[in-house]
């Protein structure tokens, strides 16, 4: 054991204390720095400075940790004269429902935070989109627990392989940002195993997450960051987290130190509060918390120290690269990937040079208005929305990517009557009250002048395709029937241009699938029954859909919602055959082998997202009419016929027994749903559990 007196070091002692020494054991080397630091320097270890770092310990050579935002892009603090690639928006990545994607995303990203000389990023959030007026739904990825955890499980990976680390948030059910600060959210445990923390818990085990970030809510009565039932008992406890959570930016302002550091809280960003050296000290003397309890908080942000590099040779660590043609192309990928084809009846899409010789393109979001600030170009658009604003070097926009594609061959213009087809790009921006952090949306639909300029313009132009530029749900009744084509083209990086006229033109077979529902109207949405649902009464929202979030509601309510949860068109069409199961009963410890054969119909190449849903059939409790278990995209060439293999096991079948508090699965016969989306099931198989 060694003395932990303040001792001074010279660089040389320090290059040869044990915890420098690259070759021992990670936790030896934990250990030994641990042993140390004196009291006084763990109570500066548990909280930030200047927004973006841990404070630096001198004498024993302890660097700032350093950690930036955001989602779709590193912003570091340099008020945008330094540029980094921006990356399409989470629902976006959603879209693609491809975890590779994810994954190359998470290593980009990575990559440029390193190269920033970062060790986090703040990133991926994972809460579960509960409302479409959440002013954050851009920001997360899907409605739907088992397609989170696979994204996110994903690109956490993705980022750690480069030895940064994620930090995954908001930790939990912060799922609207209206009174967010103060409210709470009220959820039945049954909803919290089987919806909002599916994913985190994957983040964990499967990716193990360095870094979780707690919310600002409360969740049942209790603050994220002194929820010693979330932290301490489901995440460190039940999960086996073995990384460290720091708070979101001044989410403890109405908690109490020792309420933080017993529920596991390591670190307070951005500065000191409730964690700052007088207040530990005060309630260290007062015996609120132990130096053991203090020593566990203070060994996890150590530990993660060690894992992102802090203290090693730098030549050991992977490169940083930022700004790359790579990235970009990443970025663009998913853009394009993420787009989803919502309508195209009259086939108008995909549209051809040759046959065009006008195009009117009008609409507020084709080419964004830049908001100079400064030396900073901020764009309305695209970027921003809050803490995940980005400053890219660059961003394509649509009209200038037209403009690139229909050079000398066909003529732009703004007057719908005078065009072969007309191109409105519409949709919402970053401003607050619409896709933006910090308020909720205030309508569902789109503003008023832009539903009118839809109308007017189909009386001028049939041909008209609306793209939609925005991140989440938006009721399209007053327009949708008269519009023959309806792209949903979310906010798509610095590449979106492009990506949108790769598909408009079809260079791009679209290939995006809805990640949550779009419902044709507000009301029909499972979190607006009532005030008490949204945005809740006296800092309290309930729960009471409990499961039912999402497509799951719309199901059990037999509510037709505008567009379902899983879909997405195509150039080219998919049928589906030959459904196998290669067993008809099984027990608990068998592996159940679903195929399909997939074969496109149309004439060019295309990918399909195979969605395999689970529906049981004799449950003693009130279940989902359909839970999403697999899926895969393959990508099949025209005529070609591709056998999809989707595993599944026991816990596939299961749900939370409240009653025994544990995962079960009953005795009895399921379906197994093969399909397009949720509301398009081609194939059916029954199978038999035997307990
Ligand atoms: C947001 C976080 C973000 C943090 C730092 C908070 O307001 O909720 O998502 O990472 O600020 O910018």
């Amino acid at each position: 054991m060694v003395n932990n007196v303040s001792k001074e070091y010279s660089e040389e002692e320090l290059s040869r204390l044990p915890f420098r020494n690259e070759s021992l054991k990670l936790e030896e080397r934990v250990s030994d720095l641990l042993s140390r630091l004196t009291l006084e320097e763990k109570f500066k270890l548990c909280s930030g400075r200047q927004m973006w770092h841990t404070r630096p310990i001198k004498r024993l050579g302890i660097k700032s940790f350093t950690m930036h935002d955001g989602p779709h892009g590193v912003r570091p603090d340099s008020m945008g004269e330094l540029k980094s690639t921006y990356f399409p928006c989470a629902i976006c990545r959603a879209a693609t429902w491809d975890p590779n994607l994810s994954y190359e995303f998470g290593k980009a990203i990575s990559e440029e935070v390193r190269e920033l000389g970062a060790h986090m990023l703040l990133a991926p959030g994972i809460n579960i989109q509960r409302t479409p007026m959440n002013g954050r739904t851009f920001e997360y990825q899907t409605e739907d627990p088992h397609l989170n955890k696979v994204l996110a499980v994903a690109t956490v990976k993705g980022i750690q392989d480069q030895k940064i680390a994620a930090c995954v948030k908001h930790f939990a059910c912060n799922n609207q940002e209206t009174n967010r600060f103060t409210c709470s959210s009220e959820v039945s445990e049954r909803a919290l195993q089987e919806i909002y923390l599916p994913a985190f818990k994957a983040t964990v085990q499967d990716a193990d997450a360095w870094s979780f970030m707690t919310c600002y809510n409360k969740v049942n009565g209790v603050f994220g960051s002194e929820n010693y039932n979330l932290l301490r008992e489901r995440l460190m406890k039940n999960w086996g987290f073995r990384g460290f959570t720091v708070s979101d930016w001044n989410a403890t302002a109405y908690t109490t130190t020792e309420g933080c550091v017993n529920a596991g809280l390591s670190l307070e960003m951005p500065t000191a509060n409730k964690l700052s050296k007088r207040n530990l000290k005060k309630a260290f003397q007062e015996e609120k918390f132990t130096e053991a309890v203090l020593d566990g908080n203070i060994k996890r942000l150590l530990r993660v120290m060690f894992l992102v590099g802090l203290f090693d040779d730098k030549n050991s660590l992977p490169s940083g690269y930022r700004n790359t043609l790579e990235h970009q192309v990443i970025s663009r990928k998913i853009a394009e990937n993420g787009i989803v084809l919502l309508k195209n009846k009259e086939t108008l899409l995909p549209l051809h040079v040759d046959e065009l010789k006008k195009i009117a393109v009008i609409g507020p979001n084709s080419n964004f208005r830049l908001v100079e600030s400064e030396k900073i170009g901020i764009n309305e658009v695209l970027s921003g929305g809050g803490s995940s604003v980005n400053f890219p070097p660059y961003e394509i926009t649509p009209l200038e990517a037209l403009k690139q594609k229909c050079k000398d061959r066909v003529d732009i213009i703004e007057t719908p009557s005078k065009a072969d087809v007309t191109i409105i790009f519409a949709g919402l921006n970053h401003e607050l009250g619409m896709d933006a952090e910090d308020e909720d949306k205030h309508d569902i639909e789109l503003p008023l002048d832009q539903v009118e300029l839809i109308k007017k313009t189909v009386e001028q132009n049939h041909n008209t395709i609306v793209v939609l530029i925005n991140g989440s749900p938006i009721a399209m009744n007053d327009w949708i029937d008269s519009v023959p084509s309806v792209i949903e083209a979310w906010y798509g990086g610095m590449e979106a241009g492009k990506a949108i006229v790769n598909v408009l033109f079809g260079d791009v077979n679209p290939s995006g699938k809805l990640p949550i529902t779009f419902p044709k109207k507000l009301a029909d949405s499972p979190a607006h029954r009532s005030e008490r649902t949204y945005p809740g009464v006296k800092q309290q929202v309930f729960y009471d859909e409990g499961i039912y979030v999402g497509y799951r509601y719309f199901d059990k309510e037999r509510i037709e919602p505008l567009f379902p949860f899983g879909y997405g068109l195509s150039y080219t069409t998919f049928k589906y055959e030959n459904l196998k199961l290669d067993k008809e009963r099984f027990s608990k410890n068998d592996t159940i082998n679903v195929s399909v054969d997939i074969i496109n119909t149309g004439d060019r190449s295309g990918m399909e997202i195979v969605q395999l849903y689970v529906q049981d059939l004799e449950s003693s409790v009130d279940r989902p009419h359909k839970e999403l278990k697999r899926f895969e995209k393959v990508k099949i060439e025209p005529n070609e016929r591709k056998t999809v293999e989707l595993n599944l096991n026991f816990s596939d079948f299961s749900f939370y027994d409240d009653s025994t508090h544990s995962w079960i699965v009953e005795p009895g016969l399921f379906n197994i749903l093969l399909g397009s989306s949720s509301r398009d099931i081609r194939l059916k198989g029954k199978i038999e559990f035997l307990g």
